[in-house]
């Protein structure tokens, strides 16, 4: 029997990979490092008794779109929810991407933006940055008015280097284009602003969220973006139907009776930030950019491999980045509780101490 041969255009495409290792602290995945409030997973299981489980569940997710409409004084109209964020990019790619389309990217940013892009048959432009890893507005709105992508990916705060992009950017950016623009908030809610109030009903501004990072829900994958409601209508068409299984409908709409607990669980994590920020400061040999979401991106003057390895050897898993293009040497390390983080402080002092030695 022949082997079964990938689509010709996949021939080279590797995986997303993020390593698991089992060690003692794990702060490569941004993950929320506390579970959810025992309160909404024991109203969650309750409801989870009276689901018809032998029933599709809602289609269209209305009671969840209403919920978080009502959240985020949006209408239910100009929501979609899907399988986690990544589902959501995937849906809007498989929409308005494929064959003979384009889309715009700036790197380093969040790999999956680009990785569903090529399996979509979308061919990928990509934009830089500055050396402060902002983008430069007048070359990135040129660069959108020569290539006119499909859709451009702009990433706010930015995985992995934590950079904030000004509402500017994004609102050039708009005027630029013809496509959508669809700014990736995974991390919104640890930074100081959102562009989610921007959202017009004939607008072509996609804010995507996700449930994975603040709400401590990376397990139930619940993710979603708020959209012109013509652009909800089209991705209804195409994701699968009944993809988003009841259980995490309910979840993500219980959830939403525990905004003060999340409230308190992102304070927490912005205040670990800026303390991890400032010790990671003293370190000798790094490079400290700064962060508007829970991780923070360093350099080493060193070999950023080896110094991952060293952490690994003392129980501490953070990002490898080192090989990255435009990444030499860069670590992500995501905020943790404080005795995460100081583990990985500690194990940082130690592992730059035996390098210098
Ligand atoms: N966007 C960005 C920028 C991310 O970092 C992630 C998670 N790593 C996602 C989207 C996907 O998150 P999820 O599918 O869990 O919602």
């Amino acid at each position: 029997m022949n082997t079964p041969q990938r689509r010709d255009d996949l021939v080279d495409l590797a995986g997303y990979h993020s390593p698991q290792l089992d060690v003692a602290v794990r702060l490569n995945t941004n993950e929320s490092p506390y579970p959810p409030p025992p309160e909404f997973v024991d109203a969650w299981l309750e409801a989870l008794r009276s689901l018809p489980l032998h029933r599709y569940p809602d289609r269209a997710a209305l009671r969840l779109r209403r919920a978080l409409g009502a959240f985020f004084d949006q209408p239910a109209e100009r929501i979609f929810c899907a399988n986690g964020s990544n589902e959501v990019l995937q849906t809007l790619l498989l929409t308005y991407g494929g064959p003979g389309r384009r889309v715009v990217v700036f790197e380093p940013s969040y790999a999956l933006h680009s990785h569903i892009a090529r399996i979509t048959g979308t061919e990928v432009v990509e934009g830089d940055r500055r050396d402060d890893f902002t983008i430069a507005p007048e070359r990135a709105c040129a660069l959108v008015r020569e290539v006119r992508p499909a859709i451009t990916f702009v990433c706010s705060p930015n995985n992995p280097t934590g950079t904030v992009e000004p509402l500017g950017t994004v609102e050039a950016l708009l005027e630029a284009g013809e496509g959508l623009l669809v700014l990736d908030e995974a991390y919104g809610e640890f930074a100081p602003e959102s562009a989610l109030t921007r959202v017009a009903d004939d607008g072509r501004l996609v804010v995507v969220r996700t449930y994975s990072k603040v709400w401590s829900m990376a397990a139930l994958r619940l993710g979603f973006c708020v959209a012109a409601p013509s652009v909800v209508e089209d991705l209804e068409q195409v994701v699968l139907p009944y993809a988003l299984a009841a259980p995490t409908q309910l979840a993500g709409e219980l959830a939403l009776d525990h905004v003060e607990a999340m409230g308190e669980r992102v304070s927490r994590l912005i205040a670990e930030r800026e303390r991890l920020i400032a010790a990671l400061g003293e370190l000798p040999e790094l490079t400290v950019f700064p962060s508007g979401a829970n991780f923070v991106l360093v350099r080493t003057a060193g070999d950023g491999h080896a110094l991952w390895e060293r952490l690994v050897s003392r129980g501490v898993l953070v990002r490898d980045f080192s090989r990255r293009p435009r990444l030499a040497d860069c670590l992500r390390i995501t905020v943790g509780t404080p005795d995460e983080n100081e583990a990985c402080l500690a194990a940082l002092r130690e592992a730059l101490e035996e390098v210098a030695a």
